[in-house]
Parts: structure tokens; C-alpha cells; sequence
């Protein structure tokens, strides 16, 4: 198997030695918030690893901090996953492993390896030590093993207020990783969990539960992102002291961060309480129900995350690359339809009573998409956009007597513009030219602009909606989120759209044609045009 990153080198490597026979990974979200983008790439490595490797994957629920997490979450996480299309294999909790985490941690204490410890959580913290001196060691870690059992049991039995007594593991309070300095493995606290309800008083700390949990799953490799590479050395003491069957492997990769993204649940969730989005899936969320919410469709999102691919280091990706794989899947994959924002209406002067219908092309890049009919009337909208009083030089949209070509219809010329009171326009009254019907052109003249528009007969009525993102640019590397919030983030726009944009129903991607691409929505029963992502690609791919 051909590795195409480091991690599959590691695999390589160790299926040839016959350290592994397979691959079993796991997603490990924890249930305190909604996924995110940079989940997106977690999962696409976790599962994608273990299907290049004809292994499983398995859902990992990481609920050990019961004071934070709710089912809410745990099925919006399952909804998420199964969007994407990855189909895991067992799920799991760590709630579900609470008594073999517990076992393990008496034989830690049996085996004089653990100690239930008295300080305070303060004096543990003062007591660590720093980078550059050794810590102190507590007062309280030569307990016998009796004494430790009995208090263990006892805390476990609610014989103890919250935070008055944890469990320590007794590892080495010089050891150059702090990690290891007789860390905090058991807690005392009274919060109902969601799972277990109030079966516990006592809780695992996430570095002594996860790996137990990774082994009884049978998980071969547990990658994790980079924060956890100092963690490694008590992932592997626990493995190595609680006699655990199974030893999974720790391995780090670096955090998916994308310019002008907020990517932290825990902001994420300041910003639905807050109200500064409509929820978690407002679609200027990078949430995934926010992007699914949005339009972006899974497989551009996978393609995005398989580009990037997987590396050592952390770094920023431009979210103009996340951009142009979106745009690069609707191209292909989304219907063409017409819709003016803040139309200009237009009356065909020379054009008969009765309308025509004219072939609309439904996708360009899809042969098996065929045409459909579009109405074409006296009486048209176009886009403001798409005309102008005051024409710049080399101006090639629609100008007092020039011509433009109407997007499969005809070429007109503007002969008169009425305008309102106040010197806006009110509509243009132009001649169109019968012999230059789009396909069958013989009209001799040429035109250098083509604009799309909609019939006055048949249109509907609609809103739009463009959006902007939830983050400034970084004035300087590290800035806070709370600085670089921008509130003025939805921009909506009145527009008239092609009858078919309202008979599809909601939830439908288009590209309106020169103006982006939009998703469908009915809102008390009126037609919302959301934007999905703009066409201009301001991507550049750098050269190698
Ligand atoms: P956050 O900081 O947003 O709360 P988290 O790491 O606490 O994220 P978890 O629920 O613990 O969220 O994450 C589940 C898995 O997804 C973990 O393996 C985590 O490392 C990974 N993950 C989270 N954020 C990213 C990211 N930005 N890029 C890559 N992987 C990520
Ligand atoms: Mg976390």
C-alpha cells in the first residue's frame, strides 16, 4: 500500500514488522458542542485510514466530563457523521467503560502504583513544578495500599465533597513532562451525567480513561491532534500499568485552522448564545450542520480535506481553498436557473402580446441534463448590476442605446430610460432585434455583453441573501476572536426569480447565473435565495 502521509509510513512500517495485523480507529468527539470543519478532517482521517486498510472505525463518545455534555449533542454528532457518509463500526462511550476504568484504577492502587492525595486542586498545581524545576512531592503519597483502597472506595461511595480528594497516579514528580508528575486520574464530582445519571460521584480524568477505552475497543492506532503529543508518555504508562489486553498507539497530527473561521466549539457555542447567529446551523456557521445548512455538499467538503492532507505541523489554510472545492463540485453538479437582484424592469417595445418559450440549458457540464423551457415576454427584469446611467468605459452591460444580448433569448437595444422622481430608473424601454434569437443568429450585429434576466409574466418574487464572514481578517498572528467579530455579516437584497426556483421546493443548490451559487428556501412561503458561495474563484494556487 502506497503511505500518502506519515501516519500510513507508521502503518506501513509496522505491518511489515507484525507489530499490527490490521487498522481499527476511532472518532473520538467529545459531547459539549456541535462538529465542526476541523472535525471534518479528524473523521476523514479516522475513517479514511481505516478503509484504505480494509479496517473499521469506531464512534467514540468521550463523555467523561459529565457537567458539559448532553444527548443534544451526541445525535446532532451521529446526524453530522452519517452527512458525511462514513459509517462506523461499533459506537461506544467512555461512560460505558466506567467500571473497567475503575477496576483499572484499584489495580494501579494494589499494585502501589496510585494514591488517593488530600491537596487541594491549587496546592497540586503549585506543587507541579515548571519546565525548569521538579515538582514536590504530595505529603500524602506514601499511603499504604489499604489505606488508599479504603479511601478510594470511599470517595467512589460519595463519602467525600466534590474536589476534597483525588486520585494520583504515582509516576515521578522530576520527570522532565509534567504530564507525568503524579497526575490527577480520579475526581470527585456530584453532576448528573447523561448517560449514567447519578450512578457516579467520582469521574476519570480524559488521560486515564482514554487510552483503557482505546484498548478495549481494540483500536490499533489513536490519532489525536498535536496539543496531546506531550501526553503521549502517560498515554503509554497507562497502557504499560493497568495490564490492559489490547495497546492502541498514540499518534498526533496537526489541527486543521482556516483563515476567518472561528474554530473552537467552545466559541462556536458563545456565538449561539450570545445570538450573534441564528443557532448552530446558521449558515455562516463552520459547523457542519451550519455548512449542510448552507449548501455545501459532503463531497466537496471530503475533497477539501483530502487535499489539505495530513501533517506534522500546524498551519492556517486559506478559506478561498475550502471555497473553490465547493465552487469546483456545483460547477459540475448544479442546475443553471436565473434570478435579478434588485430588478429593473424592461419593456420590449417592439415585441408581440403573447409570450414564447425559449431552451434554457439546465447544466452546461452535465450532457445528460438536457434543456428546459423558460419564459420569454414583453415585459422583462434585469439586474441593476446590469445597467447603467453613467457607463464607464468598455462597459459591455446595457447602456441608452447600446445593445446586449439577453441570455438565451435575443439582442435589444436600450432606445429610452424613464426614471422615478428622484433620478433613479424606473424602467427602460428597448427594441429587440427578431432575427437574432439565441441559436439562430442572423442578425449580423455583434454585442460584446450577454446578461441573464427574468420574464415579467411568470417570475416570483424573492429575497436574497449573501453573506459575509463571522471573522475579520487577523490584524496580528494570535488575535482573539472576541476582537475580530464582525456583526455585520447578512446582506439581503430583493430579487425576482425564474417561476422554477420556487417549484423545485427548499433545500435545492443553483447556480444563478453570473451572480453565484444559492440554495433554495421557503420561508412563510416565500422564496429565499441563500447564498452557498460566490463564482469568483479568489483562489490562486501557488507554484511549486
Ligand atoms: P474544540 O477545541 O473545537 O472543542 P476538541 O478537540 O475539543 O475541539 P473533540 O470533540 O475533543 O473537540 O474532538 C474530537 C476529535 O476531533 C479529536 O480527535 C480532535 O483532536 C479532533 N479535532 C478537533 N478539532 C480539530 C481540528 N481543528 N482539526 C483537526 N482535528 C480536530
Ligand atoms: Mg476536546
Amino acid at each position: 500500500m502506497e503511505a500518502n502521509n506519515f501516519i500510513e509510513e507508521i502503518i506501513n512500517q509496522e505491518l511489515e514488522e507484525g507489530k499490527v495485523t490490521g487498522v481499527h480507529t476511532r472518532f473520538p468527539p467529545e459531547p459539549n458542542g456541535y462538529l465542526h470543519i476541523g472535525h471534518a478532517k479528524s473523521l476523514c482521517l479516522n475513517f479514511g485510514t481505516a478503509e484504505k486498510y480494509g479496517g473499521v472505525c469506531n464512534l467514540f463518545f468521550d463523555d467523561t466530563n459529565p457537567s458539559k455534555e448532553k444527548t443534544e449533542y451526541v445525535d446532532a454528532i451521529k446526524a453530522d457523521i452519517e452527512w458525511l457518509g462514513f459509517k462506523w463500526y461499533e459506537i461506544h462511550y467512555a461512560s460505558d467503560f466506567f467500571d473497567v476504568i475503575f477496576e483499572k484504577a484499584v489495580k494501579l492502587i494494589e499494585d502501589g502504583k496510585a494514591f488517593v492525595c488530600d491537596l487541594s486542586a491549587e496546592e497540586i498545581s503549585e506543587t507541579r513544578g515548571t519546565l525548569t524545576e521538579p515538582g514536590k512531592e504530595s505529603p500524602y503519597r506514601n499511603r499504604s495500599i489499604e489505606e488508599n483502597l479504603q479511601l478510594f472506595y470511599a470517595m467512589k461511595d460519595g463519602r467525600f465533597a466534590d474536589g476534597e480528594k483525588v486520585l494520583r497516579a504515582k509516576i515521578d514528580m522530576a520527570s522532565p513532562n509534567i504530564n507525568l508528575r503524579d497526575p490527577v486520574i480520579y475526581r470527585v464530582l456530584r453532576a448528573t451525567h447523561h448517560r449514567t445519571g447519578d450512578k457516579w460521584c467520582i469521574y476519570p480524568m480524559y488521560d486515564f480513561a482514554h487510552p483503557i477505552c482505546d484498548s478495549m475497543q481494540g483500536v490499533t492506532h489513536s490519532l489525536c491532534t498535536l496539543e496531546f503529543e506531550d501526553h503521549r508518555p502517560l498515554y503509554n504508562w497507562v497502557v504499560e500499568n493497568t495490564g490492559v489486553e489490547h495497546k492502541p498507539r498514540q499518534i498526533e497530527f496537526a489541527r486543521l485552522n482556516i483563515t476567518n473561521t472561528v474554530m473552537s466549539k467552545r466559541y462556536l457555542k458563545k456565538l449561539v448564545e450570545d445570538k450573534a447567529v441564528t443557532g448552530w446551523d446558521d449558515p455562516r456557521m463552520p459547523t457542519l450542520t451550519g455548512l449542510r445548512n448552507r449548501g455545501v455538499p459532503a463531497e466537496a467538503l471530503k475533497n477539501f480535506c483530502e487535499a489539505i492532507g495530513i501533517a506534522k505541523a500546524n498551519s492556517e489554510i486559506e478559506v478561498s481553498y475550502l471555497e473553490h472545492f465547493i465552487r469546483d463540485y456545483l460547477n459540475v453538479h448544479a442546475e443553471r436557473a436565473m434570478a435579478v437582484f434588485e430588478p429593473i424592469k424592461v419593456v420590449i417595445t417592439n415585441f408581440p402580446e403573447t409570450s414564447e418559450k425559449e431552451d434554457f440549458e439546465i447544466n452546461p457540464n452535465d450532457e445528460t441534463s438536457g434543456t428546459r423551457k423558460i419564459t420569454f415576454s414583453k415585459e422583462i427584469y434585469i439586474d441593476s448590476e446590469d445597467f447603467s446611467l453613467d457607463p464607464p468605459p468598455k462597459y459591455f452591460r446595457l447602456k441608452k442605446d447600446g445593445y446586449v444580448r439577453l441570455k438565451n433569448a435575443y439582442i435589444i437595444k436600450c432606445d429610452d430610460v424613464v426614471l422615478n422622481e428622484d433620478g433613479s430608473v424606473k424602467e427602460l424601454r428597448c427594441s429587440y432585434i427578431p432575427e437574432s434569437k439565441s441559436g439562430n443568429d442572423t442578425s449580423g450585429i455583434k454585442v460584446k455583453g450577454v446578461i441573464h434576466w427574468v420574464s415579467a409574466e411568470d417570475c416570483v418574487d424573492c429575497e436574497i441573501r449573501k453573506y459575509d464572514y463571522l471573522l475579520k481578517d487577523a490584524e496580528y498572528a494570535g488575535q482573539d476572536f472576541s476582537e475580530r467579530m464582525n456583526y455585520d455579516s447578512v446582506h439581503v437584497f430583493k430579487g425576482k426569480a425564474e417561476p422554477y426556483l420556487k417549484q423545485v421546493g427548499e433545500g435545492k443548490s443553483f447556480q444563478l447565473m453570473r451572480k453565484g451559487y444559492y440554495k433554495t428556501f421557503d420561508i412563510d412561503g416565500k422564496l429565499v435565495l441563500s447564498e452557498i458561495v460566490s463564482l469568483k474563484d479568489g483562489f490562486k494556487p501557488t507554484k511549486n
